[in-house]
């Protein structure tokens, strides 16, 4: 096993709160991992602070065994963690392939002087990329009329432009109909198989987790307070108080 994060006693405290509260963990090459935990219970703090939107209070990140901790996030995403971001941030006037070919011209830091050529070379470089999403049918529609489903499918295909070795997905299903959430974690989970990049993502919804996540992560008050198999999750009496109440 390969191991791509290393996270060492991470905190962040807000004036005095902490947030999160010396967690540590580790991600391996292609892995499917996920991290729940209650609303409030840090986990968008601590991805905010792996892709360094966030400087830790303290700990250490090491991404393929080189520290990380506390640099900017251009840094930390040219080293190769990708994200997909909660709210969409594609261009909504552009065309589904066209996107994905203003993603690839920043992935190879083309000049738009040189754009003519480059653009049409890219544009069969994106069709891979949308076929690995199963848009390729989609490529010439604008994103003004995707639906929310397809749109999350075309972030990905964004995300995956920049060849990460690890990708971080706060809530990637947030705001999806139940059968989408289970199909977008299905193709997350195909693309992590066929591709070895490794995925750690947030979810709420359990089937989801239990169903795709390798491993999984349970974070409360800012502690982690499992990190295992789905089995050893679900047995966990810590984990079982936190969900079910008692
Ligand atoms: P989660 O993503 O698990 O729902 P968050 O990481 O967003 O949790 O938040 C963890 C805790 O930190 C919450 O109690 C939240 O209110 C607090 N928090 C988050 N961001 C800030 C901030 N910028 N200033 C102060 N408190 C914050
Ligand atoms: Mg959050």
């Amino acid at each position: 096993m390969t191991e791509i994060l290393r996270v060492e006693s991470l905190k962040k405290s807000y004036d005095g709160f902490l947030a999160v509260n010396g967690v540590s963990f580790s991600v391996q090459k292609g892995e499917l991992k996920a991290l729940i935990g209650p609303n409030g219970a840090g986990k968008s703090t601590c991805f905010n602070m792996l892709m360094g939107q966030l400087k830790p209070t303290a700990g250490e990140v090491f991404l393929n065994g080189e520290r990380i901790t506390g640099k900017q996030p251009r840094e930390i995403w040219r080293k190769g963690v990708g994200r997909t971001f909660q709210i969409t941030g594609t261009y909504q006037s552009m065309t589904v392939i066209e996107n994905v070919q203003m993603a690839l011209m920043s992935h190879h830091r083309r000049l738009f002087a040189l754009a003519p050529r480059a653009w049409k070379l890219y544009r069969e470089e994106a069709f891979e990329f949308l076929r690995t999403v199963s848009m390729a049918d989609q490529a010439d529609r604008p994103c003004s009329i995707l639906a929310y489903g397809d749109l999350k499918r075309l972030e990905l295909a964004i995300a995956l432009t920049h060849r990460p070795h690890l990708l971080l997905m706060d809530e990637p299903t947030a705001g999806m109909a139940p059968s989408a959430r289970v199909a977008l974690m299905q193709l997350v989970a195909d693309i992590v198989k066929e591709q070895g990049v490794s995925v750690l993502f947030t979810e709420h919804d359990m089937d989801v987790v239990f169903a795709h996540a390798h491993h999984i992560m349970v974070l409360n008050r800012g502690e982690l307070i499992a990190d295992g198999s789905a089995e050893e999750v679900r047995a966990n009496p810590q984990v079982q108080e936190v969900y079910l109440g008692g």
